[in-house]
């Protein structure tokens, strides 16, 4: 069976020598990954240089170079390499090089010019990887400049070339037709309120004829945990009878991933990540039973905070996984979700420039000479507070000055393919000669969990992790690394790290990242010493606070694990960090965890350090400050003075120095009033009345001078208000209509009163209120018998204007609006009596009523 794409060899081949950019859309699992880049090696259309095939995960870089090499009949590492962050297996004689997209960002930086390289091609783009679509402006950059011989290709098999072909115009486009077969797609009957989807899938599955399900089977479920869950419960049942189980994620060793894409010689039941979605493609599937889920990445800007959570999958990815039942045959996929819920999904996510942290790729910018980041040439620009949240943390690790520019400090950062917090961790071991310590604790920080998740029944466990690992330290990273170095004193062997809940797997992957990272350090020119003694454990401590400076949190109280946090912020330290009893510390994960099913989440701190305060004036003395400051002290609710120490704007010391300074007390109490954190109840309708009246007055007779009142000044009107109390209660219930009027001169109040005045006085005596509507007419509303005796409407600005009138019925519903009071008299009204008289016999409507009198000025008159 030929691969759809290599109908388009031709067409792909003319396309790229007569355009330097190729759009290519064709289906998965049509060839593009796999034969693509030996078609352009094999048909000369990079002369003598490389080619390099960027991926979104690392295990298709390494699956597609096995598989690739294998076709073309060489080992990996010989024609056909592949690079991926801390791992790599290229040689002298390596033409294509799969990597993982911040291989070759990272290369862009020693090598602006990718000497060498005669095309790139981005690999499913249409995932939208931040570095996918960084990679993506810079190499435009680069054809625009000094490469305009460089070949870019964009592949996907989902891509909405149109944005893509005017982003990149004069770009050549080739789409290849794939042969798919129908797929029947079946959804729930009803919601289910569980979220143990492994269950669902195994009722799901039950309901089905195992003798209808030819073929294999392929369920998709978010990440590791949910596909051995998933596997347990489906061990034993019809459906798994005579079929082998297999798992298909990142972090399997490469043997048992391989497993799960070649045929074998029984038919398959293979559980997956979403790498089965679109990255790689297992032949002969016919059902896919679709969970719905997959871990998504995701940054929350405000808060600084990152994020892994499991979230529903949008229905483009939905309709990949279905269309993976169909490619040899008719197929079925069932997904776990109700119809309803489908219509409710997002059609798509969002690109991950609109949703990750941006700093890693702001650092990488700023050093290739991008200094005004909102101007980059983004296929999709970035929201300008996730660029300052960058450009912030960066600044908070010195990579970056006040103005933005890149520090010595940033550029040493960037030798490392670390995030910058761990960069400039690894910067600050060379200066304390920890290095090697450093980059183990950097690699246990970054790699696979080192401890297993625990069940329930797993105290017996825990207390034995306790008694090897536990005991007196001041950072969770010591613990383990403590449990590292008994893992490699048994050589990794897994059954006694097993019974201790021990990775060893992932124990012997971390001694493999750290020895990169220790590499990395060295070529950056690191001092490491072969004999060097043991790291002192608190030069470590150190080194991690310079990574974390802006993760620094002081507990509250002894009683509770809450913190605060810099930057306003709250959390929680893990119940099993072991740095319990340290007032002061920073947390190298800040996540938020969904609780009780993803109904609440909570901010949580682990992975922590106590840290000491000295410390922090040495790391950065421009953001210690020490000194009297004024502030509300919430308990006494009142102001007080107080001299403190503050890391930015994280207090680690107050202590209270009696009476504050008046001045700055008004000021505190007027700006806290301001934000609303005290009640002022006085600041009522009236006032703003007041406010309506002045604004009415200073329009009609501008000559008064009048002040304009912005919400400004609201501000300055607290301060007076404010000036020489110390205490919430004090300003409270403090007149505020009194500074307002202080606020115009004498003349002006008196105009005031004279010329819009509050109130006017009807015949009876009666004190009728004027209504001043912001910027519209002042009116009168009164009942109508308030004005028997009053022959025209009363009149404001010294008798030039005519009040509005609502007269009213008895019941206050409006009856009529005049300006002109004397023409309603003549002219409505005798009508209008007639009406009233029927409907209110028991009240007076005299014929005349220019000489009646209001009839409640007649009782008050008794
Ligand atoms: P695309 O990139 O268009 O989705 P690929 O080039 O990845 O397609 O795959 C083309 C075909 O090659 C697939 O149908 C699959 O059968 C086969 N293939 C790809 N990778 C492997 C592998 N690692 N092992 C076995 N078969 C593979
Ligand atoms: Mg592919």
């Amino acid at each position: 069976m030929e691969l759809p794409i290599l109908q388009q060899r031709g067409a792909i081949l003319e396309a790229l020598r007569t355009h330097h950019r190729l759009v290519l859309e064709a289906p998965t699992g049509s060839g593009k990954s796999t034969q693509v880049p030996g078609m352009m090696l094999d048909g000369g259309v990079v002369g003598d240089g490389d080619i390099w095939v960027l991926q979104p995960r690392r295990v298709a870089a390494r699956m597609l170079a096995r598989r690739v090499a294998a076709e073309r009949g060489g080992p990996v590492g010989g024609e056909v390499g592949f690079q991926v962050r801390l791992e790599s297996a290229v040689g002298q004689d390596t033409r294509i090089r799969y990597v993982t997209e911040g291989v070759l960002l990272r290369r862009l930086t020693v090598d602006p010019k990718l000497e060498g390289t005669g095309a790139v091609v981005l690999d499913e783009f249409h995932e939208r990887h931040l570095e996918a679509d960084l990679t993506l402006a810079r190499l435009a950059a680069l054809q625009n400049s000094d490469r305009p011989d460089l070949k870019l290709v964009v592949m996907s098999a989902t891509l909405e070339a149109g944005a893509l072909l005017d982003y990149l115009a004069p770009a050549a486009h080739v789409r290849a037709e794939g042969r798919t077969f129908p797929v029947e797609i079946d959804y729930l009957p009803r919601r289910y309120a569980d979220d143990r989807v492994w269950d669902v899938a195994a009722e799901a599955m039950g309901r089905l004829d195992p003798a209808k399900v030819e073929g294999d089977v392929l369920v998709f479920m978010p990440g590791a945990f949910e596909i051995r869950k998933t596997l347990e419960v489906l061990r034993g049942t019809l459906l798994a009878r005579g079929r082998a189980l297999l798992p298909l994620h990142g972090e399997l060793p490469p043997r048992e991933q391989d497993a799960a894409v070649l045929p074998g010689d029984q038919p398959r039941l293979i559980v997956s990540t979403n790498l089965a979605e679109t990255s790689v493609t297992i032949d002969g599937v016919t059902l896919v039973v679709d969970g719905g889920l997959a871990r998504v990445a995701g940054y929350d800007p405000r808060r600084g905070i990152n994020t892994l959570l499991t979230e529903k999958i949008s229905r483009a990815s939905a309709d990949q996984r279905a269309g993976r039942a169909g490619r040899t045959r008719p197929g079925r996929c069932l997904r776990l979700w109700t119809q309803e819920d489908h219509a409710r999904r997002p059609e798509q996510l969002a690109a991950e420039v609109h949703r990750l942290d941006l700093s890693e790729a702001v650092l990488a910018l700023k050093a290739a000479g991008f200094t005004d980041l909102a101007a980059f040439a983004w296929f999709e620009a970035p929201g300008p507070e996730s660029l300052q949240r960058a450009e912030d943390l960066l600044g908070d690790l010195g990579a970056l000055d006040e103005a933005g520019a890149i520090t010595e400090t940033g550029r040493a950062m960037l030798a490392f393919p670390l995030h910058p917090r761990y960069a400039r961790l690894m910067l600050e071991a060379g200066q304390r000669q920890c290095v090697p310590s450093a980059a183990l604790l950097a690699a246990l920080a970054q790699g696979r969990p080192l401890f297993r998740r625990r069940g329930r029944g797993d105290r017996r466990q825990a207390e034995l992790q306790d008694d090897l690992f536990g005991g007196e330290t001041r950072s969770d990273f010591f613990r383990l690394m403590r449990a590292w170095n008994w893992a490699k004193a048994r050589g990794f062997d897994p059954r006694a790290a097993g019974k201790l809940g021990l990775n060893a797997a992932a124990a012997r992957e971390a001694g493999a990242i750290a020895a990169q990272i220790a590499r990395s350090a060295e070529r950056a020119g690191l001092e490491s010493p072969e004999n060097a003694p043991p790291a002192d454990e608190a030069d470590l401590r150190r080194c991690i606070l310079a990574g974390f400076s802006d993760h620094l949190a002081r507990r509250l109280d002894g009683g509770t694990l809450r913190c605060d946090l810099i930057h306003g912020r709250r959390a929680t330290l893990a119940r099993e960090s072991a740095v319990r009893d340290a007032p002061l510390l920073v947390a190298a994960e800040i996540r938020e965890v969904e609780q009780r099913g993803g109904e609440e989440v909570d901010t949580l701190l682990s992975l922590a350090t106590e840290v000491e305060e000295a410390w922090l004036r040495e790391l950065n003395p421009h953001a210690w400050h020490e000194g009297e400051t004024t502030t509300f002290d919430p308990h006494l609710k009142r102001v007080v003075a107080v001299r403190e120490r503050r890391f930015r704007d994280l207090v680690l010391a107050r202590e209270t120095r009696g009476e504050p300074d008046p001045d700055a007390a008004g000021a505190l109490l007027a700006k806290m009033i301001e934000a609303g954190e005290i009640p002022l109840r006085t600041w009522d309708e009236a006032v703003e009345a007041w406010l309506r009246r002045v604004a009415f007055l200073r329009a009609a007779q501008p000559e008064l001078e009048l002040p304009e009142f912005h919400a400004e000044d609201r501000r300055g009107v607290l301060e007076v208000l404010t000036h020489g109390e110390v205490t919430a209660k004090a300003v409270r219930d403090k007149p505020v209509l009194p500074v307002l009027r202080d606020w115009l001169r004498p003349e002006q109040r008196q105009a005031l009163d004279r010329l819009a005045p509050e109130r006017v006085t009807l015949p009876g005596g009666r004190q009728a209120r004027v209504t001043y509507p912001d910027g519209g007419e002042p009116y009168l509303a009164s009942r109508l018998q308030d004005f028997f005796g009053q022959r025209e409407s009363p009149r404001i600005l010294g008798g030039t204007h005519p009040l509005l009138l609502h007269l009213l019925a008895p019941n206050q519903r409006p009856l009529q609006m005049t300006k002109d009071l004397a023409s309603f008299w003549a002219n409505a009204y005798p009508e209008i009596r007639s009406e009233l008289k029927i409907r209110y016999p028991k009240h007076d409507w005299p014929e005349n009523p220019l000489t009646a009198q209001p009839p409640a000025a007649r009782k008050r008159g008794k």
